[in-house]
């Protein structure tokens, strides 16, 4: 489902605790491959054991760091993180690891997920920390990591782990977390490991990140995921484990659907097999007579296998995708925007012409883009053209992580698969039964949330005045000065850098 905005992911976290290696670059690579999980802005923080510098802004990974900025990212603890906006604007203020002050030292954080109880927390760190201490919010920050980051301030009597148990538990909503004082690398999941999270382990060290092809690019062996409810510390003495909650797992079912990188491994089931399950599934579903399955690339291409696979219709490229949109920051003129999904996906005419197509893509959202797709196919000479979807309609909103839409947007909310159908200019529409989908995942339904699907909300939620992207933009924040004693090295957007002294 590429162009039309949304499903968006909302971040990619990787941490390393490694001596001896080049903690920066590790990181860098490890975002790297965890680009697609967050487009808007990237960040590393180092330590070497005395001090944590931060390097952040905006754009891809590739377009913030280069060696220079690397080289001077030293130590032996580094976190990173790539970041799609859903709580907070896109400004660099917003951009992660975002830095606080603890009692003892500083805390650098990155966070994957989207916490519901942001209003219940403003209030809590306000009774803490008192209005007279103005923080990361009230310096532009209106995220709610820079809420977390802030809670971990503690006291003197603390240390950061203390902190930490004691606010986990009171977090609600999604987060899988990287954070780090200057001598300790932590990972944290909330209970019901909503997004992702993985242990790996290099020859001299840990690492932690958001899938497993982040542990693959940097060298390190699979370990074990990061358990729902569980903070991970690691530093000198070794690896701790520590519970803060109950799990009660509702892993995001979206991210085998379309989230997750094929090549990721999510709870001991491949991505990858995952889809093309969905796609031989959606054959036995909604089997049609045609001659050529094509996929919508690249979300759409296992489904498109696995649908060839069942049926027997052959498989066969009729899309090619340019490999770079979505990665350039310049705006399109009014022509070429008018070309609209061209800019995307264009047509192979000599595969397409006078064929009855299967057309696989893995979800609908608002059905812009597969509308703008279908007359482009027509136009290319399709007899006829049957959509298949390897996930079930996208009823409901996400508010654990994902950017869709509002309600009134998605195409599904009102209208039936026909209708929809209809509405995109398709022969026939079929999607994937919610249970066809699940049995995919080799996950039991009571342990995954398809909250999207189906309107079920594993998390409880707030009143919808206390949900949505701007809320911590629109509240009065009174938090503390966290920057009072960091040593911090920032870019600002256009390039400047400043180091920052007690
Ligand atoms: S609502 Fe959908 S996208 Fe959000 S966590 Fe649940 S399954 Fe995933």
């Amino acid at each position: 489902m590429p162009g039309e905005k949304g499903p968006q992911d909302a971040c990619g976290v990787f941490g390393v605790w490694a001596p001896g290696e080049e903690v920066a670059k590790l990181a860098y690579f490890g975002l790297y491959s965890l680009q697609h999980r967050g487009q808007e802005s990237a960040g590393i923080a180092t330590s070497n054991g005395e001090q944590i510098l931060v390097y952040k802004d905006m754009g891809l990974v590739s377009q913030v760091f280069d060696e220079t900025a690397l080289n001077a990212l030293n130590g032996h603890i580094a976190i990173g993180h790539c970041r799609y906006s859903t709580t907070g604007g896109v400004t660099w203020e917003n951009a992660q690891p975002t830095l606080g002050a603890t009692s003892s030292g500083t805390v650098a954080l990155g966070h994957n997920g989207n916490l519901v109880n942001s209003a219940e927390l403003v209030d809590l760190v306000a009774e803490r920390y008192g209005a007279q201490r103005r923080g990361e919010l009230a310096r532009g920050n209106t995220t709610d990591t820079a809420l977390v980051t802030a809670l971990l301030a503690g006291d003197e009597n603390h240390t950061l782990q203390q902190t930490a148990l004691e606010v986990l538990p009171r977090l609600r909503g999604a987060f899988s977390l990287v954070f780090m004082d200057e001598t300790t690398l932590y990972a944290a999941r909330d209970p019901q490991g909503v997004r992702p999270l993985v242990l790996g382990r290099l020859e001299r060290g840990w690492v932690v990140a958001s899938e497993t092809p982040a542990l693959d690019i940097v060298g390190a062996s699979f370990v074990r995921e990061v358990e729902p409810g569980e903070l991970i510390a690691i530093d000198g003495d070794g690896l701790r484990s520590m519970k803060f909650a109950k799990p009660e797992r509702a892993g995001c079912v979206f991210e085998y659907v379309y989230l997750a990188r094929p090549d990721t491994t999510i709870n001991g089931r491949s991505v990858h097999s995952a889809r093309v399950e969905m796609g031989r599934e959606l054959a036995r579903q909604h089997p049609v007579d045609a001659d050529l399955v094509i996929p919508v690339p690249e979300s759409g291409t296992p489904a498109a296998v696995g649908y060839a696979q069942e049926s027997g219709i052959p498989f066969g490229q009729g899309l090619m995708k340019n490999a770079y949109v979505g990665r350039t920051f310049i705006q399109p003129s009014d022509t070429l925007r008018q070309l609209g999904i061209r800019l995307k996906l264009n047509p192979l005419r000599e595969v397409i012409k006078g064929k009855r197509l299967v057309v696989v893509d893995d979800s609908i959202v608002r059905g812009n883009t597969q509308r703008a797709l279908i007359r482009m196919l027509r136009e290319a000479g399709a007899a006829e053209i049957h959509v298949r979807i390897s996930s079930p309609p996208v009823k409901w909103p996400c508010f654990y992580g994902i950017d869709f839409a509002s309600r009134a947007e998605l195409i599904a909310n009102g209208l039936g698969p026909e209708e929809v159908g209809k509405s995109l200019g398709a022969d026939t529409l079929g999607y994937i039964s919610e249970e066809g989908m699940i049995a995919a995942t080799e996950q039991p339904a009571s342990q995954l949330c398809a909250a999207c699907f189906t309107g079920k909300y594993p998390i409880e939620l707030p009143n919808a005045e206390h949900l949505g992207k701007n809320l911590l933009e629109q509240a009065e924040l009174p938090l503390g000065a966290p920057e009072d004693g960091l040593r911090t090295l920032s870019v600002s957007a256009g390039g400047a850098s400043a180091l920052q002294q007690p």
